[in-house]
Order: structure tokens, then sequence, then C-alpha cells
């Protein structure tokens, strides 16, 4: 086993410690099958640990009644270490969850930012406390502002398509509101998780307020959405497991914020020039090896342009660089696990069954730059897709993108919008009004316009319908984990007077 990170237990307390059962599950490459490493196989008497540990770092007030700046100084420290450790902490989650190296490099900026963005919030709070406005409550006998404190210790399970930076979308708000956290990443890519529980020690982060468990969702991510001692559950990951993990707060009665999955949809009108439109329609496919949220896998194009956008689109995504995704320049490399390859791989077959046609890919790719092993999917593209077809309604959480065409703006946003999901949505055209339309009609938490897939820390992210609910990021991500508390103050000079006096004597 040769692994670029060393081998780590839980983080619990401040400390790291065996899991409780003594489990430990393998690491595997996806784009070797090898296993290279294991981590910890977290149970409940683990997640009680850290359960706890958090509950006394958050009531010590160490953390969550010091000042945003003083957590701002921990959150940007943790930032420069992840920006230090960058190559390492990308070849490491590439060897997780088999992303190619440069998306991998990419997603370390991306955390260092996150962390970066969330030091600053953290500062502009103590602001905000100190300084909020009086609430205009029609009597001048009283003085009612509004406080933002830490809602408490918080449970974040994640996925692991972007293992380390979904994480960052969760501990970097929770931590600079105050909050102490149990992390539980996803079993199929833990490690760069586990090496920012290293950092947080590493920058000295007082114990107990970053917890890291490790193991499977039944095993370790059950447990933690069912605690009764968090204030809330953040999840990111399936609708399935949303639901699950939903169900499980709310026999607390605590909240839980779901960034479930997506079937989202990019409208490409006659007007749009179609080299750009084809490079979009394939980021907003193959990016993240297709495994994103948000991929834009219903390709939605207008019949007069679609025999020459589909001509291209065939040519681009045959030439796409599928290779080792250890090696620079790398454009698609294995999806996860084999379990999702056999997903995804039956997911082709249900589309040649529903009778759509294969415009390229469709299997193993047949280049000579990856060898027989490895969970290797190529670029496809369905043509002559149906909207009751399984690979039209269906998040597949790989390469493959849907296509069907349309013949009127009204026609593209209704099949738009009949989806189950609301995630994103994307719009190409030539035209500003039209963008503006379709902006406005796409039921959806998030649009791009003439793009696909930007996302940026400093602004929302979130679905409607069975995409979930809250959002993350922007000032938005830090509400998340905020409780706001009414501080109304009598201050006349005056009784109040609502009680006769006892007559004098
Ligand atoms: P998943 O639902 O299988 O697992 C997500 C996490 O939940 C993992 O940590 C897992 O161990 C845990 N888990 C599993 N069963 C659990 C249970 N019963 N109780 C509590 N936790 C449990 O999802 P995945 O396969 O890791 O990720 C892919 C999914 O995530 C896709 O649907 C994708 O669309 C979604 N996703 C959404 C966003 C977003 O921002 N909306 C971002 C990334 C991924």
């Amino acid at each position: 086993m040769d692994s670029p990170v060393p081998f780590r237990q839980l983080y619990i307390g401040g400390a790291w410690v065996a899991p409780t059962k003594g489990r430990y599950l393998d690491v595997i490459n996806p784009a070797t099958e090898q296993a290279f490493t294991m981590i910890p196989g977290g149970t409940s008497e683990d997640v009680d640990a850290a359960v706890t540990a958090a509950t006394a770092a958050f009531k010590s007030g160490d953390w969550s009644r010091m000042t945003g700046a003083y957590r701002a100084k921990f959150l940007r420290a943790i930032a420069q270490k992840i920006r230090e450790q960058k190559s390492v902490l990308a070849k490491v989650e590439t060897m997780d969850c088999g992303k190619p190296i440069d998306e991998a490099e990419w997603d370390m900026d991306d955390v260092a930012t996150c962390f970066e963005y969330y030091a600053g919030q953290a500062e502009a709070l103590d602001g905000r406390n100190s300084a909020a406005p009086a609430i205009d409550v029609g009597m001048a006998e009283f003085d009612v502002r509004v406080r933002r404190e830490a809602l408490g210790v918080v449970g974040l399970i994640t996925p692991w398509n972007y293992p380390l930076l979904m994480a960052a979308w969760k501990v970097a708000p929770a931590l600079a509101a105050g909050c102490c956290a149990v992390l539980k990443p996803s079993e199929l890519a833990s490690l760069t998780c586990l090496e920012l529980a290293a950092i947080a020690e590493e920058v000295q982060l007082p114990p107990g307020v970053l917890n890291v468990v490790t193991g499977t969702g039944p095993d370790a991510g059950a447990p933690l959405s069912a605690h009764p001692g968090l204030a809330k559950v953040a999840f990111t990951g399936s609708a399935a497991t949303g639901r699950r993990v939903s169900l499980a707060a709310a026999a607390n009665l605590r909240p839980a914020s779901l960034e479930l999955g997506g079937k989202s949809a990019l409208l490409v009108f006659e007007d749009a020039d179609v080299e750009k439109a084809v490079e979009w329609a394939m980021f907003g496919a193959f990016w993240t090896n297709g495994q994103i949220c948000s991929s834009t896998s219903r390709l939605l194009v207008h019949q007069d342009v679609a025999p020459t956008f589909l001509e291209h689109l065939k040519k681009r995504a045959e030439s796409i660089n599928v290779c080792d995704p250890l090696t620079p320049g790398c454009r698609l490399g294995p999806l996860v696990s084999e379990g999702q390859y056999h997903k995804v791989l039956s997911y082709i077959e249900a589309g040649k069954a529903d009778g759509a046609s294969l415009l390229t890919g469709g299997g193993r790719p047949s280049t000579p730059a990856i060898g027989t092993a490895g969970y290797f999917v190529a670029p496809t593209v369905f043509i002559g897709v149906t909207p009751s077809m399984r690979i039209w309604r269906e998040e597949i959480f790989g390469p493959v993108l849907s296509v069907a065409t349309f013949a009127t703006e009204a026609q593209a946003v209704e099949m738009a919008n009949d989806s189950e999901y609301g995630l994103a949505g994307a719009v190409i055209s030539a035209c500003p009004e039209r963008c503006r339309r379709v902006s406005e009609a796409l039921e959806c938490g998030i649009v791009w316009v003439n793009c696909s897939q930007p996302c940026f820390c400093y602004a929302p992210w979130g679905g409607i319908k069975n995409s979930g609910h809250g959002r993350e990021l922007g000032e938005w991500g830090l509400e998340n984990f905020l409780s706001v508390k009414q501080v109304t103050k009598y201050v006349s000079p005056d009784i109040w007077g609502w009680y006769s006096p006892p007559a004098q004597q």
C-alpha cells in the first residue's frame, strides 16, 4: 500500500482515537482498483464520543462565545495550510475519488478560498451584532434588536464527489458562526477530510471544535443524523439518503438542511454560438467525470441547430482526454467505485432498451491510455431521448448526456421544468431578453446564462423540489449555522403601569 498521506484514526476531542469496534475500511483507487490505505470504520459509540467532545467544546464558550475575529484567525490559518499542502491534498483526492488531478487542484484552491471567505464573514458578524439596528416596533418604550449566535453542535454529512470541498462548504461557515461540528465524510472518499482534521490540529484549533468520524452511512451517518445532542444536521448527498437524514433529525425536532441530487437541463437556442455552446454542454455533463449534483445532464437543443450541434458534440466528446487521472491534462477519469460503475452502465443499458440511440460512448473507453483496470466510462451521449425514459428522469451520476430537441421556447421551458428535481438550469442564447425570460421561468435554485457549472463561494447554492432546501455558501451559508435571538429592552423612565398600584394606606 502506498499512500501520499499518513494512515489516520478518528479525530475526536483533539485526539486521534481508534474506532471503538476496531473496524477499518479499505480505500480503493478507482483508476487501478487497488486498495492503497485504510480509514477507520466509526460506529455509534464513536459518534457519541464526538458529539460529547463537541458539546463540551461548545459549552466551554472558548469558541462559541469568542469574537468572530478570534475564530477568523483559525479559519485563515486552515486556508493557508490547505494552500501549502495543495499538491499532496490534490493527489490524494484524485487517488481516492478518481477526479482528474487538474480538477482536484482547482478544488483545493476553492477549499482555501471558502475558509478565507468565511473568515471574513466571522469578522463581519462581530459588527453585525454590535451595531445591530433597532427594529421599529412602534413603541418608544422598547429598544428591540437582534443578535446572531452560534446554533450549537452540528452534524455535517458529506458525499464523495467533492470530498474536501463539500466538507469545506459546511465546516467553514459552521466554525465561523461559532458552532462545534462533527463531520462524517463519505466512506468512499474520506482521506482529505482526515487531513483537514490534521490541519485543525496543526493550527491548534481548540479540541472538540472540529471532530471527524469516518465510517459507512448506516454505521456512522445514521447515528449522527439521529443524535439528540445536535442542534442541526447539514447534509449533502442523494435524495434517498436525504429523506432518511431529514426524518431522523425531525424525530428530535431538529432541522436538517438538504443539498440533494439533480437532473438539470441546458437549453440551447437556435441563435447560440455552436462551438461555445458545445463546450459548455460538455463541461456541464462530463466535468467531475459527470458525477456532479448540478450536472446539466439533460440537453434541450433547438431542432434547427440540432444536426450541426450534434455533429460538433460527437467530434468534441470523442476527443476528450481520458487517461489516468493523476496525469496533468486528463479531462475524464474513472467513476468513484465499482458500484457506481455498474450503476452507470445499467442506466446506459436502460437507455438503449427504452429506444434512445447512442451518438457516442456507451461503455468502456477504447483508448490505449487506460489499461484493463479502473472504473472508466466513455463520455456518452444519447439522442432521441423522450421525457418518459429513465435516462431523462433519473439522476445517473456519470458521464452520460441525454439529448432531446424542441421547437419553441415554451416547449423547452416546460420540458426542463418537468422534473422531480430543481437544483440548476442553464440557457444559451444570443438574445438577452430570452435569457432573462428563461432564467425566470426555470424552476430551480441556480441558473447559468451562456455557461454551465461555474460556482463561487460568495453566491448562494441549493435547490428546490427533491433537490433539497436551504442554501449553502455566501452569507446564506453562515445563516445556516446561526440562531437569531431577539433582545428587547425596556427603555422608558416610567413605570409600566398595567396594574394599578395598591391604594395608599
Ligand atoms: P449518499 O446519499 O449515498 O451519501 C452521502 C452521505 O450520506 C455519505 O457520507 C454517506 O455515508 C451518508 N449516508 C448514507 N446512508 C446514510 C444514512 N442512512 N444516514 C445518514 N447518512 C448516511 O450520496 P453520495 O453517493 O455520497 O453522493 C452523491 C449524491 O450527492 C448525488 O445524488 C448528488 O447529486 C448529491 N450531491 C448534491 C450536492 C448539492 O450541492 N446539491 C453536491 C454534491 C453531491
